[in-house]
């Protein structure tokens, strides 16, 4: 397929003149965060760094950094850099890991995030002909107003459904012929499942692609979710505190998302120490905010584990690329003094021939944890014998303790029996947290 850009002369531009560029705007930037939100300003005083220190990106690592605990302390409006009147909207994160975080926006704050869903939406060979069924929620999650704008730039014929109501998704899906199907993951996984049992075949819709993210999710989900809807699933990242979705997007290569590091500068640190890492380390990711007027994050601290690499990618783009991050440091799960992430075990679950619909327990009974893993059996695979089922969750068990090093209890349950997600899942229950 040909190669599609929406903006060629940043996604396909030289590393010098990018880095130029990420240097220009950086001195800008840190000049404007520094004048007009006091609690970085302080930040900066205590670290003995002022603008004139900062004269291109080589001087990024002297500056201090933003964690979402400062955020918090900051809540409502204490990062807002310019005046209120100068906003046009906010947004929330959906507080999956605690109290939510407000991000206001300016209207080229606005342009600028809905620029970058537009390439995403282009980079999965989107066009004018194509029609754009945006199924993340609408509302103060930034996923639906994202891909909402995104898709008018690039043209598509919008269907702003936000998500839920899978009944009338499909209804609109099949009479509108809609041709790329944004969501989360799991509601992707749901749209599937629900398309199968209404008797439709994969080839049955119209559906090329998928914009799916907002939410960690396994190559072995990708997989599942290509073969029930008949289509190229593509990851998309971002979160709001840097503006929403597009931060990052996969191209056709599926291959890592592409960074839109002309507006978000990408760093890979030491968790631990802060420390910034050589390209292809694994560590925690933090983005400098280029060009945002209301809410300029600065090496803003997103927790979030994964690795960069400028490899040349084929789809001709030179925007660095980030892996797939596998789940925030604080999803991870310590489970009997193992680290745990949810997606290894949905690794497991799928290679092991489940759908992805399970659900994780870890609970504290005579002061060891306990891990349970109940996964939904398909209408298929439950008709088996109970005895067949013993063995089965045996061999699931067996499974996943190779990949973890413990042996979780595994529950093989029925069909339908567990809650499915329009939103972002909610797959594990520690019941530990609640005891304290
Ligand atoms: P919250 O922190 O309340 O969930 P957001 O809705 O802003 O708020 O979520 C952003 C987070 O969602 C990211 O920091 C990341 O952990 C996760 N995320 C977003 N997109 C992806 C993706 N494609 N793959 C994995 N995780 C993702
Ligand atoms: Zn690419």
């Amino acid at each position: 397929m040909e190669n599609r850009y929406y903006q060629p002369e940043f996604e396909t531009m030289s590393l010098e003149d990018m880095q130029k560029l990420q240097s220009e705007k950086l001195v800008k930037q840190v000049k404007h965060i520094y004048e007009n939100v006091a609690c970085y300003r302080a930040k900066m005083d205590e670290k003995g760094v002022t603008p004139d220190d900062i004269k291109g990106i080589e001087d990024l690592h002297k500056l201090p950094f933003i964690t979402k605990d400062d955020l918090r302390d900051q809540y409502p409006n204490g990062f807002l850099a310019v005046p209120q009147s100068e906003c046009v909207r906010i947004q929330s994160t959906s507080g999956t890991t605690g109290r939510r975080v407000v991000a206001f926006y300016t209207q080229k704050d606005v342009d600028i995030w809905e620029d970058c869903c537009a390439r995403a939406i282009m980079a999965v060979g989107g066009t004018n002909e194509d029609v754009c069924q945006v199924a993340y929620g609408y509302g103060l999650f930034t996923g639906g107003p994202g891909l909402n704008g995104g898709s008018h730039r690039v043209g598509c014929l919008t269907l702003p459904m936000s998500s839920g109501n899978t009944e009338r998704q499909i209804q609109f899906m099949m009479d509108l012929g809609a041709t790329i199907l944004c969501c989360t993951p799991s509601y992707a996984a749901y749209i599937g499942e629900s398309l199968k049992d209404r008797g439709y075949k994969p080839e049955d819709n119209k559906l090329k692609a998928g914009i799916f993210g907002a939410e960690p999710w396994t190559e072995e989900m990708r997989r599942d979710i290509e073969k029930s809807l008949g289509i190229k699933a593509y990851d998309i990242y971002g979160l709001t505190e840097i503006s929403g979705p597009g931060v990052s997007f996969e191209c056709t290569a599926q291959a890592g998302m592409h960074i839109n590091e002309d507006h978000f500068l990408a760093e890979i640190i030491d968790p631990d120490t802060g420390e910034v890492l050589p390209e292809g380390e694994k560590g925690e990711l933090v983005f400098t905010c280029l060009d945002k007027e209301a809410f300029p994050m600065m090496r803003y601290r997103t927790r979030d584990i994964c690795v960069l690499t400028r490899e040349k990618c084929s789809c001709g783009r030179t925007l660095v690329r980030m892996r797939k991050p596998m789940g925030r440091s604080d999803d991870m799960l310590i489970v009997r003094g193992v680290n745990v992430f949810p997606s290894q075990i949905e690794t497991v679950l799928l290679q092991e021939g489940y759908a992805p619909n399970y659900l994780i327990e870890v609970d504290r009974v005579n002061n060891t944890d306990t891990l349970d893993v109940y996964v939904e059996l398909t209408e298929d695979q439950f008709s088996d014998t109970v005895k067949g089922v013993t063995a089965a969750e045996k061999s699931l068990a067996n499974a996943i303790k190779t990949m973890l090093g413990i042996n979780p209890a595994v529950h093989l349950v029925a069909p339908k029996t567990i809650a499915r997600s329009e939103g972002k899942a909610v797959r594990v229950k520690d019941k530990r947290k609640l005891h304290d």
